[in-house]
């Protein structure tokens, strides 16, 4: 059975807008994937590890691909784009080419290390809820609940916006 499973992309690396279309077009590449549709492209400042200097903005976008590939597989697929990508992993937060999160695997919840499900932060950060209220808007969908918080109407009015802008559609 196909699940509805969305994924975040961030980039603030060797043109990060162009690091999103790339992602993007991996993305509807997939097998047993089908790409439903995409938030459109938003640009918010770096979230910084302890202490970690200045970093820049980053651009982000949130996808909606329905797909039968169980979630360690498709987490598999998401990596390997990561990787085509060029990303590196220096330390946590590090500036990168693509990070390719899986926010919501249908309504699974799963605490594995190497997958937990929803995302851990998925409540705090602009840059996830704002996007998914797009895509959500852009399908004419009502709501979309979260295992675990709610719904995402009731989310979004704890997350502040911060310097999140939406900055156009997808080249
Ligand atoms: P954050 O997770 O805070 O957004 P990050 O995206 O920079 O940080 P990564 O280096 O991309 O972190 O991933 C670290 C590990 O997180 C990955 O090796 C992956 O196995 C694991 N992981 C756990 N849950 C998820 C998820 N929902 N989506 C993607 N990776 C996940
Ligand atoms: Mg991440
Ligand atoms: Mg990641």
């Amino acid at each position: 059975m196909a699940e509805q499973v969305y994924i975040g992309l961030g980039s603030n690396l060797e043109q990060p807008d162009e690091q999103i279309s790339r992602a993007v077009a991996s993305l509807k590449q997939l097998p047993e994937c089908c790409y439903i549709a995409d938030s459109g492209l938003f640009k918010s400042q770096a979230m910084l590890p302890e202490g970690g200097e200045a970093q820049h903005d980053y651009y982000n976008a949130v996808v909606l691909i329905e797909t039968s590939l169980e979630p360690l597989i498709l987490l598999d697929h998401l990596q390997v784009i990561e990787n085509n990508q060029g990303r590196e992993r220096d330390y946590r937060w590090a500036p990168r080419t693509i990070d390719l999160d899986m926010l919501l695997y249908g309504q699974m919840v799963m605490h594995e290390p190497r997958l937990q499900l929803p995302h851990y932060d998925i409540s705090g950060r602009e840059f996830v809820l704002y996007p998914l209220q797009r895509l959500c808007e852009k399908l004419q969908q009502i709501d979309l609940e979260i295992p675990g918080h709610g719904m995402l109407s009731e989310m979004i009015k704890s997350c502040p916006r911060n310097e999140l802008v939406y900055v156009g559609e997808i080249a």
